[in-house]
């Protein structure tokens, strides 16, 4: 069996989960994104800032993928949300079964939104469905502005994009108007926010957008 032929039946088997995992989140009427990031993009930053603004607004709980360590986990759990981590041991990506396995840790009664911290990693997370309604994906100024070139698959298989440390440009050569062109290129479907989790610029608008897709699903 050729190593194309195992791939594609472990995406297949993947993509079945991820439609269990799809019609449970549809059930509970609970609007899920998948966040999706090189490391030190800023995700659990981005989350933190989010569920300060949200405030309660909006039932939140979260699924943090981490490679090692429940750091990221106990940073979210300070927001009294419900948070369910998966260490993942060196794994690259979570998958629809390993969220499946953190669903049967969680209640999503009453839940809005779900938000699953993806591995940080822009390669094979683009592939594997989780069940999600959307990836977003963050780039962030540091990586410079033609990562959405190099990753084409992450970008065009995302919703959203997050530019992400926009406090940093005077002090970088990325090009915040190059970026945002990068990524339209590749995908010109995509939502964009501009977001420093330092300033708290833009975490108002990306918040309030949230609170409105989540309203949509669970109506
Ligand atoms: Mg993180
Ligand atoms: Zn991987």
């Amino acid at each position: 069996m050729s190593v194309v032929t195992v791939e594609r039946k472990v995406l297949e088997k993947n993509d079945e989960l991820a439609q269990l995992n799809r019609e449970l989140f549809k059930k509970h009427g609970t609007f899920v994104i998948n966040l999706v990031s090189s490391p030190g993009s800023g995700k659990t930053s981005l989350l933190e800032k989010t569920l300060e603004h949200l405030n309660g607004r909006v039932k939140v709980a979260v699924i943090e993928g981490d490679v090692q360590t429940d750091l990221d986990a106990q940073r979210v759990a300070k927001f009294d949300v419900p948070v369910v981590q998966i260490v993942t041991n060196g794994g690259c990506h979570l998958d629809a079964r390993l969220v499946q396995d953190a669903l049967g840790k969680m209640e999503l009664g009453g839940i809005n939104l779900l938000v699953i911290e993806n591995v940080g990693n822009l390669v094979c997370p683009a592939g594997y469905d989780l069940g999600e309604a959307m990836k977003v994906v963050i780039a962030s100024t540091t990586e410079g502005d033609d990562k959405p070139l190099k990753y084409p698959a992450m970008f065009r298989n995302a919703s959203v994009l997050v530019i992400n440390k926009i406090d940093l440009v005077p002090y970088l050569s990325c090009n915040l108007a190059e970026l945002r062109a990068n990524a339209l290129r590749i995908n010109p479907n995509l939502a964009v926010f501009e977001t420093s989790c330092t300033t708290g610029s833009g975490v108002r608008e990306w918040s309030e957008w949230l609170i409105t897709e989540a309203g949509t699903t669970s109506r």
